[in-house]
């Protein structure tokens, strides 16, 4: 097992190293035995803060310990570490996240706190079995000043306006949709914090997560715990005897909690979460499909916002190119001709090609004809016509937008949406 080492930076391991290089200095160091160890862990873990990498991945497969950092939502291979040091490193990364080292068959999940080490980030650690060793993720925390404020995040002027205007309110539900790593959480901590700014009205506001990733200063936070029975359902409960004013609960997946969500927009509360669902339309239909009766989904749900996350343009190596017809002909954008442009990759860029990231967005209010509709129990297909008429801004026109204005690529949107779902 290996020993605690002196919180000590080595001077070598926090310099940036571009990402084709990363691996030939992590060889060297492990190269080296236990010391070497140390600071590969080190290394690893600075160059991934460095890199603006969101998650570090220890990954052992049959060859060797592969590392790989997710940069701006996508997965990038950084090296492959030797096989016989793969145990040895895990093992360290458990030392820092204060795991139980020796026990290497179930999953397990630890913090390194911030400091000189993590270049000031706090660090969230998973570890899993798997067939070729035990497995480590340690996810890379935001710190407090990195949050974006709602405005910040990218969406349209008129979306950001429409979150604002419903956190004035006193009752209804906002939910958010999207798949996972669409910068869900991101927009919810801002709108909370939004909630919590605003001067002069000083609202009980309540959270509860899986797993609370951040403090937020003024809100109550619960984390809920299952394996004891204090799951979404449970704490939303618990919660409603506290009178609270603003609910935030992470995610509505079951019939039980997402009645509960829905009754307290109903009555006098702010609810905001989180549901599965590709488009805002659809969201209506996934409640009614948990056996939530209409009338309760067409008056408590105030208004959705789907969201999605797309990867920008590297400014430094942008140029013009034309994408693949059958691309173009998908979206529909020959009519106008755009200049397409892309990066073409370089060492700003890690040769990637695009950098940054920025939130787009559908926001969809409640409307009586929508709630006529829900009433009605039409298809999801009559419920995403309407919508696409109601929405201001859906995802879609959104992204092609961007794409006109050369911010990023069709490539990148078509990874982004599916487009059949607009072909309604
Ligand atoms: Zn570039």
């Amino acid at each position: 097992m290996l020993s605690q080492k002196s919180e000590q930076q080595t001077g070598s391991s926090s310099e940036f190293i571009p990402l084709a290089e990363i691996e030939a200095a992590l060889r060297a160091a492990v190269a080296r035995g236990e010391s070497g160890i140390v600071d590969a862990v080190d290394m690893a873990i600075a160059q991934g803060v460095l890199h603006g990498a969101s998650d570090i991945y220890f990954e052992p497969w049959r060859d060797g310990l592969h590392v790989r950092f997710r940069l701006d939502g996508v997965l990038h291979d950084v090296g492959v570490l030797p096989k016989e040091n793969q145990e040895h490193l895990v093992s360290r990364i458990k030392v820092l996240a204060r795991n139980v080292v020796y026990q290497r068959d179930l999953p397990q999940d630890g913090r390194i706190e911030a400091g000189p080490r993590t270049l000031g980030r706090s660090l969230r650690v998973s570890t899993f079995p798997t067939v070729h060793g035990e497995n480590a993720l340690i996810r890379i925390l935001n710190s407090d000043a990195q949050f974006p404020d709602l405005a910040e995040l990218g969406f349209s002027e008129g979306i950001t306006e429409g979150v604002m205007e419903w956190t004035r309110r006193n009752q209804g539900a906002l939910l958010l949709t999207g798949p996972s790593s669409s910068g869900k959480t991101t927009t919810i901590y801002a709108i909370l914090r939004a909630i919590v700014g605003r001067a002069g009205r000083a609202r009980h506001v309540v959270t509860v997560e899986d797993p609370v990733e951040y403090s937020l200063d003024g809100v109550t936070q619960a984390q809920i715990q299952p394996a004891k029975g204090f799951d979404y359902d449970a704490a939303l409960k618990g919660i409603l005897r506290q009178d609270p004013e603003v609910i935030m609960v992470g995610e509505v997946r079951d019939p039980s909690t997402a009645r509960t969500a829905i009754q307290a927009g109903l009555t006098g509360h702010l609810v905001l979460s989180t549901i599965h669902s590709g488009t805002s339309a659809g969201v209506f239909c996934r409640l009614l499909d948990m056996g939530i009766e209409p009338f309760l989904v067409a008056s408590a749900v105030s208004a959705v916002l789907a969201q999605r996350l797309l990867r920008l343009n590297c400014p430094q190596c942008i140029a013009s190119y034309v994408p693949d017809k059958s691309l173009r002909d998908e979206f529909g954008v020959e009519q106008s001709p755009v200049a397409y442009q892309r990066g073409n990759g370089c060492p700003e860029c890690n040769g990637i090609g695009l950098q940054g990231r920025t939130a787009i967005g559908e926001w969809l209010t409640m409307n009586d004809e929508l709630a006529d509709q829900i009433m009605r129990r039409d298809s999801l297909r009559a419920l995403q016509k309407t919508a696409g008429r109601l929405c201001t801004h859906t995802l879609l026109p959104e992204g092609v937008h961007l794409v006109g204005q050369g911010r990023t690529t069709l490539e990148e949107l078509k990874g982004a949406i599916l487009v059949e779902e607009y072909q309604a």
